[in-house]
């Protein structure tokens, strides 16, 4: 019999639930992945670094499938049409895929499902890309948690080594299917220009992410202590592999399980908060539609001066870390975890800027963007998440600088006008005197801004609209 393995976020040929299930079922077994129109045609722009990481990735796969008798047929069209009609053309019986949990891809899977039932093909998913999904984990009381804590603690607790296992995709390996053979499209033929991607130390596909994974296991005990401080070769970088499922979640975190030290068990808990905001999507979708987790503050009367909002994007907001974390997303594509949280932080409470605003600037620069973590993050910096930061907690963005960059090693990598600083002006610059400005050759309001706002001034401001919101209820 035929089946249909259609790759999405899963772009490996190993520990794959859909394809291990397919090819267990199946004897011919063709497998396919498509640039969908419907997303690549509403990005802003025509250089992306993402749709290059997954062409890139894309190609690694293909050739690999390639070497074990298979292959994989890459189309560009609008997928929703286009795996229905492959399925028919291949007479399969039946196509298989991993489970996505965003709201346009659940919308565009029954469309799929919809069409292939008109075909008599099935259509079997499964959960792949996070640890436990959906209604896996709940409380005592068959609720969703919407607090962390105990759902991690409920988590761990149901955690093993059979779900952790990995598919053995290899016992079924002959049943691969191999087709004509067409050459993929191009990133240009798509419309797409290369991006800095390549000068970039950040290796694409299957064989990027274990390089990146091996890396990060020679420091992951250290992983505690390091994982806050930007300057610092801390955290793994797998972020982006993750999204397009060039490691397998499993692997990731029965490496971390088995290890017993403060560094593993710190990782495991990141691993664990990506499975939290996946099932706080899952059963309140109406956060990815621009609603606030918590009612009483999604109406808040934010000022949204375009201008502040502009700075902030640019890199120029007089705040060195801020300004330095930003240009590194602009640079980039990545940024640092403190960083995502200190400007997030100071986009909401201090330029009084709706977080809607800044969680689209991030997903349409971030290369590890996902909905689910892109939204958490901003909800919870926001503080109108599930379990975010309390709303009378406010970052004091020098203090972070002092604190999480203290030698301002990072400010001086992105921010380079500030490279002759010392380190106790550096956080602040604009405190410095005239005459040490000019000695410096560095004038603040001229060749870096003078802060757009002032932290103290702002935060008052923000107490007090949260402070209404929260006594309107
Ligand atoms: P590591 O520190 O090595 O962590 C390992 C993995 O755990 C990450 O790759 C990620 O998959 C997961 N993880 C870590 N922290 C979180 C978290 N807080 N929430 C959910 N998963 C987490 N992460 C994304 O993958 N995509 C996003 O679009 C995204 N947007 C964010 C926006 C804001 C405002 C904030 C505060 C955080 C956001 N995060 C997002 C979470 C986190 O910042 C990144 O996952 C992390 O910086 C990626 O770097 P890393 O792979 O080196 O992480």
């Amino acid at each position: 019999s035929y089946a249909l393995v259609w790759f999405r976020r899963d772009l490996r040929d190993f520990d794959h639930a859909a394809l291990y299930h397919a090819l267990k079922a199946h004897t011919h077994v063709y497998c396919a992945f498509v640039f969908d129109t419907d997303i690549l045609d509403a990005l802003p722009d025509r250089a992306d670094r993402r749709v290059e990481f997954i062409w890139e990735s894309v190609r690694e796969l293909q050739q690999a499938l390639r070497s074990q008798g298979g292959d994989l047929i890459v189309l560009h069209a609008c997928a929703k049409e286009a795996i229905p009609a492959l399925a028919v053309k291949l007479k399969a019986n039946a196509v298989y895929s991993n489970r996505d949990y965003e709201p346009d891809a659940v919308a565009r899977d029954a469309k799929v499902a919809a069409k292939l039932a008109s075909h008599d093909i099935a259509f079997h998913q499964y959960k792949d890309q996070v640890i436990f999904e959906q209604d896996e984990v709940l409380t005592q009381a068959g609720k969703p948690y919407g607090v962390f804590t105990p759902y991690k603690n409920a988590h761990l607790k149901k955690l093993n080594d059979f779900y952790l296992q990995a598919y053995p995709v290899d016992r079924y390996r002959q049943h691969l299917a191999a087709s004509d053979k067409t050459e993929m499209p191009t990133l240009e033929s798509m419309g797409f220009a290369r991006t800095n991607l390549a000068e970039m130390k950040l290796p694409t596909g299957m064989s990027g992410g274990q390089q990146l994974f091996a890396e990060f296991q020679e420091r992951m005990a250290r992983y505690k202590d390091a994982r806050d401080f930007p300057a610092v070769k801390g955290p793994s970088y797998l972020s982006v592999h993750l999204r397009f499922g060039t490691v397998s979640i499993r692997h990731l975190a029965r490496t971390a399980w088995q290890q017993h030290n403060a560094g593993a068990e710190t990782w495991l808990n990141e691993l664990i908060w990506r499975d939290f905001y996946f099932q706080v999507l899952h059963h309140h979708p109406q956060v990815a539609a621009g609603r606030a987790f918590k009612l009483e503050f999604d109406a808040i009367a934010f000022p949204n001066q375009q201008a502040l909002f502009d700075a902030w994007c640019e890199g120029r907001t007089g705040y060195p870390l801020v300004d330095a974390a930003m240009r590194q997303l602009n640079q980039t594509g990545y940024m640092h975890n403190r960083l995502r949280m200190v400007t997030a932080s100071f986009l909401v409470k201090d330029l009084l800027i709706d977080w809607r605003w800044g969680e689209r600037y991030f997903a349409e620069r971030l290369i590890d963007f996902d909905l689910a973590a892109n939204n958490g993050g901003w909800q919870w910096a926001a503080s109108t998440g599930c379990d975010a930061q309390p709303w009378f907690r406010i970052f004091n963005p020098v203090t972070q600088s002092e604190k999480f960059d203290a030698q301002g090693k990072f400010i001086r990598k992105y921010v380079p006008e500030l490279a002759a600083c010392h380190e106790k002006e550096i956080h602040a610059p604009w405190l410095m005197p005239p005459l040490r400005q000019q000695s410096l050759g560095l004038v603040i309001g001229k060749d870096y801004p003078a802060p757009v706002v002032e932290h103290s001034v702002q935060r008052e401001k923000a107490l007090s609209l949260y402070k209404n919101a929260s006594a309107t209820q």
